[in-house]
């Protein structure tokens, strides 16, 4: 691959090369795209995206940002950005957690099928194949910047190789350690620093897929001052919460989220909202170097997240990772389409268009291959490219392993939602009369939980991939309790 002779820039390290069965295959796959022009050292884009551009935040819930109706200052960058893009309103992440959430995203297919879950323990293996290596493979520049320490390249002994698969930069240097934790993790601005220093050797006509991953506002919720300023005293003080002895948010303030003094939800509330602000603004200042050096017109612009935040709903404080309730996996999703396709198009792709049709991560590996022009299937997803998406399909979310006894699967069809938890009877939620799912229907209504478990069966059933293998097992016991000493790991998921 003539990928793999480039220079990298100084400080990162490229990516674990793939196996050669892999390679040979994505080369197949993305063949029909040739040598083609070149622009910048890398082929041109034979799509309508001359590039793609992603920017996931942790823990963003959707509904904390002014374009998605939240009363306070969080995201005037991110509302400008929704004036001239495409706001997915109803678009669901496929887990709960950092890294089954990202594996999924980054390859169009389900935790479950890639080795990707069921916890942030378990890396991706070598034989899964991510869209930055058949991106890369198709002789486009591949980066990611990253700010979660779980996102951290695993260390030889882990047995596999994790989201970076397919980067020849993947920068994943950490400034910070989280507050009550022996967790690592990068501030945002130092992301957004590290991102345009990449950018800085890119030309206005060069292709590249990039992808920035922010952490703010992941707890504890340390925001810089002058971003909890406009914020703080805005929510009611609340109920006295006890401090937790566990990192678990189940009527208690988790115990890596404890800040001194503060034991009621209010000022934690106050501090979320201006982690959110604190992103946005290097978001904003990432998109305005972006334009400045005309990298965005012609590129294809998503900002998402990996998973939302709980906030006291169900008496779940603060916290993610241990249900599937909808503030934890519905995301917001915007997506700016490249200037060749909003021309003109009928009905407009930009212009502040809100899609109410269910849409998940999953549908992002599609869109980027048809943005780029590349030969590829588009696994579990539909692209979002074009204006067609149905407003009913099966979508699931998933948490923790098959095995196990507490294993959670939701499934939604943009309408109904059913939440099967396996130590629990199953229950059914009307999402267009009660969005926040406080009433459980499953009783009235058994032949729509009958119909949405069968249609799941089958979609799951239906997997039209091509490059269908078995990936190696999560994780041994005996590996997590090597990682934990390391310090990836801190026995708890969140
Ligand atoms: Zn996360």
């Amino acid at each position: 691959m003539p990928s793999s002779q480039r220079a990298e820039r100084p400080g990162s390290t490229p990516s674990t090369p793939r196996l050669p069965a892999v390679a040979a295959l994505a080369a197949l796959l993305v063949g029909a795209c040739g040598d083609g022009e070149r622009a910048g050292g890398t082929r041109a884009s034979r799509g309508p995206a001359q590039r793609v551009i992603l920017v996931t935040c942790d823990t963003l819930r959707a509904d904390r940002l002014g374009f998605a109706g939240h009363p306070l200052p969080t995201s005037p960058n991110l509302d400008a950005l929704a004036a001239e893009s495409t706001v997915f309103e109803n678009a669901w992440a496929a887990a709960p957690l950092t890294g089954p959430s990202l594996a999924a995203l980054l390859t169009g297919r389900f935790p479950d099928e890639v080795g990707g879950g069921p916890t942030n323990r378990d890396h991706m293996p070598e034989e899964v194949l991510t869209i930055a290596e058949v991106v890369r493979d198709a002789g486009f520049r591949t980066a990611a910047f990253v700010s979660n320490g779980v996102l951290r390249r695993p260390p030889p002994e882990a047995g596999a190789i994790g989201v970076q698969q397919g980067f020849e930069v993947y920068d994943d240097a950490m400034n910070s350690k989280e507050r009550n934790r022996d967790l690592l993790e990068r501030t945002a601005d130092a992301c957004t620093d590290a991102a345009l220093a990449w950018l800085a050797g890119r030309s206005a006509d060069e292709a590249f897929f990039l992808w920035v991953h922010y952490q703010d506002p992941h707890g504890p919720y340390t925001p810089p001052a002058a971003h909890l300023a406009p914020l703080e005293g805005r929510h009611p003080s609340g109920p006295e919460l006890p401090l937790g002895a566990t990192h678990s948010g189940r009527g208690q303030i988790p115990r890596y989220q404890a800040l001194p003094g503060l034991t009621t939800p209010g000022p934690y509330l106050d501090r979320y909202d201006a982690e959110v602000r604190y992103f946005d603004a290097e978001l904003g200042r990432l998109l305005g170097e972006l334009r400045r050096r005309d990298l965005l017109d012609e590129a294809l612009l998503v900002v998402s997240a990996d998973h939302g935040e709980s906030l006291g709903e169900g008496h779940y404080w603060l916290c993610h990772g241990e249900t599937l309730q909808p503030e934890l996996v519905r995301v917001p999703l915007l997506v700016r389409y490249p200037a060749r396709l909003t021309r003109g198009a009928e009905p407009p792709l930009g212009a502040a268009r809100r899609v109410a049709a269910p849409v998940g991560h999953v549908d992002l590996w599609p869109t980027f291959v048809e943005a780029l022009g590349l030969e590829a299937p588009r696994n579990r997803g539909l692209s979002l490219l074009g204006p067609g998406l149905p407003e009913r399909r099966v979508l699931p979310q998933f948490l923790r392993s098959l095995d196990d006894p507490n294993r959670h699967l939701a499934v939604t069809d943009g309408r109904w939602r059913a939440v099967l938890v396996r130590s629990d009877p199953p229950r059914l939620y009307d999402l267009r009369e009660d969005p926040l799912e406080r009433e459980d229907v499953a009783d009235r209504h058994p032949e729509v939980l009958a119909d949405l478990q069968a249609r799941y069966a089958e979609f799951m059933r239906s997997d039209p991939r091509p490059w269908s293998r078995p990936v190696r097992p999560a994780l041994d016991a005996l590996q997590r309790r090597g990682l934990q000493g390391l310090g990836y790991t801190d026995g708890d998921d969140h």
